[in-house]
């Protein structure tokens, strides 16, 4: 296995200003203290709650947004040691697709146009290149040529995605980032749209990232997952131990909601009592101790450690001592 990404104790504290003077009086701690490996050609689902911090975390990775601490290496280059503007360059290898892909993307633009533009952007290829390259693209992510001339308001959900992965793949990227990819899509839409992410990840070698808010979405794609809860991760482990020894109170929870195929191996639903708290003020100790029916005084005080428990398993829970 060869490594792609490497994050290091990553934290995003987004600043919260008050009274009349728009002084600082706070932080939303939205990614606090995030370290994971990523793997060439591997899928790494994040699945967390909304606030859990997974979108920031991914935007932070490739800065989008900038960090607030922490190391990303990206084929073992450290990306935090490049200005923005060098920046814009060196993403050229990681690319993200949204939930919805147009939302930010001019409408007024042909689906052509759009796929074509990160390559312009990059200054990729001539003219009559690019064109070629976008037929060659429609047709990798399922589409007819004809449909380079159309506009974004005539395209389905699912057609939409599409387009997405085709813009993100049209600068030959080698990671990808896929926020949200089908949480707008109808269930039979999405496990095309995954099916297709599958087929072009084979193809063009890519590694993904792919968050959502639910275990089973990123169930079939994933090599590995991880969870997040208010700015941490919890949990990680391949999908095999992952789903079928889930070690954090948290991950159990969430695992006890996902739908299984026999409803007699179906295990009773955890149910977590109250909210996610607010990342301006989050929780003691272990975040997860207010909502956690196994928490003691150690955990309201004591944050706990993300540490390694079985090859390549990871969890921070005072539990596993
Ligand atoms: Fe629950 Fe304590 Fe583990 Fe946190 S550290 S998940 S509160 S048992
Ligand atoms: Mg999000």
């Amino acid at each position: 296995q060869t490594v792609l990404v490497e994050v290091k104790n990553l934290k995003k504290y987004f600043p919260i200003k008050g009274g009349i003077l728009k002084r600082t009086i706070g932080h939303i701690k939205a990614v606090d203290d995030v370290s994971f490996t990523m793997y060439k050609g591997e899928t790494l689902g994040i699945v967390g709650e909304s606030g859990s911090g997974k979108s920031t975390m991914g935007r932070t990775m490739i800065r989008l947004y900038e960090p607030t601490e922490g190391e990303v290496f990206f084929e073992g280059d450290n990306l935090f040691k490049y200005s923005r503007k060098e920046m814009r360059r060196v993403r050229k290898g990681m690319q993200m697709v949204f939930q919805d892909p147009f939302a930010s993307l001019n409408p007024r633009m042909t689906i052509a146009e759009l796929i074509e533009e990160p390559m312009v952007v990059h200054k990729l290829y001539d003219r009559s290149e690019r064109n070629e390259k976008v037929k060659e693209l429609l047709n990798k992510v399922g589409l007819q040529a004809e449909y380079g001339s159309l506009y974004p308001h005539e395209f389905s959900g699912g057609q939409r995605q599409r387009v997405g992965l085709a813009r993100a793949l049209s600068i030959n990227p080698k990671l990808i980032i896929a926020d949200e990819p089908v949480s707008a899509l109808d269930v039979s839409v999405q496990a095309q749209v995954i099916n297709l992410m599958k087929d072009l990840q084979d193809e063009f070698e890519l590694t993904y990232l792919f968050i959502a808010h639910d275990l089973s979405v990123v169930k079939h794609l994933s090599d590995r997952v991880g969870v997040m809860y208010l700015g941490r991760l919890v949990e990680l482990a391949n999908k095999k131990d992952l789903y079928s020894g889930p070690v954090h109170p948290y991950t159990q929870a969430l695992l006890s909601a996902v739908p299984v195929p026999n409803p007699r191996l179906k295990k009773e639903r955890i149910i977590l009592e109250g909210d996610i708290p607010s990342p301006a003020n989050p929780p003691s100790g272990c975040v997860f101790h207010p909502r956690c029916k196994y928490a003691t005084d150690r955990c309201r005080v004591e944050k706990p450690l993300w540490r390694e428990i079985a090859k390549d398993h990871y969890v921070a829970c005072h539990l596993v001592d």
